[in-house]
């Protein structure tokens, strides 16, 4: 497929009847979402959007979401996918920055869509058959973009600065679905459950274009929440959940409070984490409970988004992210004892940052090298997330990765998760960390302290453990590093 709405095409003629999508309003199959993926076209050409617009689109996970991103790219516009979960300030950041010639909103009659709407000023559009949805106009008159290749323009998450609006095309897009889904087997049989934003770039190709590729069933809830993952998991025959591990982390927890630690039998047969580092301890307790393998995967905005994806059929008992997507090169800069920072060239590298070739030129070469930001070591063939560049932490000239003493943190009983950061710059920085309990846990600082300093060598050891009741959670389940402050 070399369009983002093909797939729906594609197996509306082929299997009309097939469920394509499950949300809480009901059940849409391929004819039908196809149908809704024309008509949003059809009313977007009427008012005159042209190839090349930006349209930006708001809403939680639901059919209507996945037929105004679809249908919008399919009358040409690049796709400015919107989180509701995003303030009015971001929102406002990055409307400056795509310079859409409109908003729609999906479901814009609840919860932070519809403050969004009505501070947008959005008037109801009727779509026969797709629940609420509005469009606001906006103020922009930039023209349309000349470059058709391009289909989404996606704000990374911010975890680590100013959203950048990353360009993806068609074939970026299409490529990486296709190849994540191959990996996963995904095909007419599958309900893949979608936990995380189909707003967000995991959501977006990982879970909605992989699993349209294959003519699947997506099951759409508009946000995550473990009773409701659970009720899925048990009751509506789900086979497979891709999320972030923190979502797996919760639903796990959720279901041992209701008495499960081990839970019944169920239909799934892949549950896949990606999207953030994966920890032994959150690894071996998902394991547990859901009594198989968490795969992992690894990807980045700029990569459409997967790199790395523990194959199905090859499980891992290491957090390993798997092999590389067909097509990639990787090589290890600055490589000393197998650890150097990872840059990737191939067909699912982003075409640059919009309107940002300064940004663009300090991670993409003239070569189509694209640097990662995160360090990283191969074992034969299989690749390792050390961490991030950024987040190294250097201290006596020694290299120290975060996610080694978040590791041993998370180990601890009662410890929820945690986040380890540094503290100064030059040569010598303090490592501080957060640590958030367990629901209902009271934890001992003291014994917490001493259990890593017998786990860590001195220079690894924390200069402070702070208890944090939550730590900052982004939309999509990674703790917002930034936002602590050491
Ligand atoms: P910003 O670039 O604005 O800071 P972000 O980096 O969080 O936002 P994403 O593209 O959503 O934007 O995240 C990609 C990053 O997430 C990767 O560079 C990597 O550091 C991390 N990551 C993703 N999957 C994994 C994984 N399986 N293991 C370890 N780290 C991962």
């Amino acid at each position: 497929f070399n369009h983002l709405a093909a797939p729906v095409a594609w197996w509306a003629a082929h299997a009309p009847d097939q469920i394509a999508l499950v949300d809480g309003a009901g059940t849409w199959t391929y004819a039908q979402l196809n149908q809704a993926i024309i008509m949003v076209r059809n009313t977007l050409l009427s008012r005159g959007s042209q190839p090349g617009d930006r349209v930006a689109v708001l809403g939680d996970n639901g059919a209507a979401m996945v037929a105004l991103m679809l249908g919008a790219s399919l009358a040409g516009a690049w796709v400015v996918p919107l989180n509701p979960r995003l303030s009015d300030r971001e929102i406002d950041e990055i409307a400056r920055h795509a310079t859409p010639t409109c908003l729609l909103f999906a479901n814009p009659g609840t919860g932070r869509a519809r403050q969004h709407a009505e501070r947008c000023k959005a008037q109801p559009l009727t779509i026969e058959g797709l629940g609420p949805i509005a469009l606001a106009e906006t103020t922009h008159h930039a023209p349309p973009e000349p470059n058709a290749d391009v289909a989404a323009l996606i704000y990374t998450s911010g975890t680590t600065g100013r959203p950048k609006g990353v360009m993806l095309t068609h074939r970026n897009l299409m490529i990486s679905a296709r190849a994540s889904g191959a990996i996963r087997a995904i095909s007419p049989a599958d309900i893949v459950y979608s936990v995380l934003p189909i707003s967000h770039i995991l959501g977006f190709t990982g879970v909605m274009l992989g699993t349209l590729t294959y003519g699947g069933t997506i099951m759409l809830a508009p946000r995550f929440d473990p009773p409701g993952a659970l009720r899925a998991v048990l009751h509506d025959h789900v086979t497979m959940i891709i999320g972030a591990p923190s979502m797996f982390a919760l639903l796990a927890e959720y279901a041992a409070l209701q008495g499960m630690s081990v839970l019944p039998p169920h239909h799934l047969r892949l549950i896949a984490s990606a999207g953030a580092p994966l920890d032994p301890a959150v690894k071996a307790a998902v394991e547990a409970c859901f009594g198989m393998v968490l795969n992992n995967g690894y990807g980045i905005t700029e990569c459409a988004p997967t790199i790395a994806q523990t194959r199905i059929d090859q499980p891992r008992r290491d957090c390993s992210v798997g092999m590389l997507l067909p097509g990639l090169d990787a090589r290890l800069v600055g490589e000393a004892g197998g650890i150097g920072a990872l840059h990737l060239r191939g067909p699912t590298v982003m075409a640059g940052y919009y309107r940002d070739e300064a940004a663009t030129a300090a991670v993409l070469d003239a070569d189509g090298w694209f640097d990662t930001g995160d360090l990283a070591k191969f074992e034969n063939d299989h690749l390792f997330i050390v961490g991030r560049s950024k987040e190294q932490i250097i201290r006596y000239g020694f290299k120290i990765y975060p996610a080694e003493i978040e590791a041993v943190l998370n180990a601890y009983p009662g410890v929820r998760q945690s986040a380890v950061i540094g503290r100064g710059d030059g040569a010598h920085q303090d490592i501080i960390a957060f640590v958030e309990p367990a629901a209902g846990i009271t934890l001992h600082l003291p014994d917490l302290i001493d259990y890593t300093a017998n786990r860590l060598a001195d220079y690894k050891r924390p200069a402070e453990i702070r208890l944090a009741a939550a730590l900052p959670m982004g939309a999509t389940g990674k703790v917002q590093k930034a936002s602590l402050i050491a």
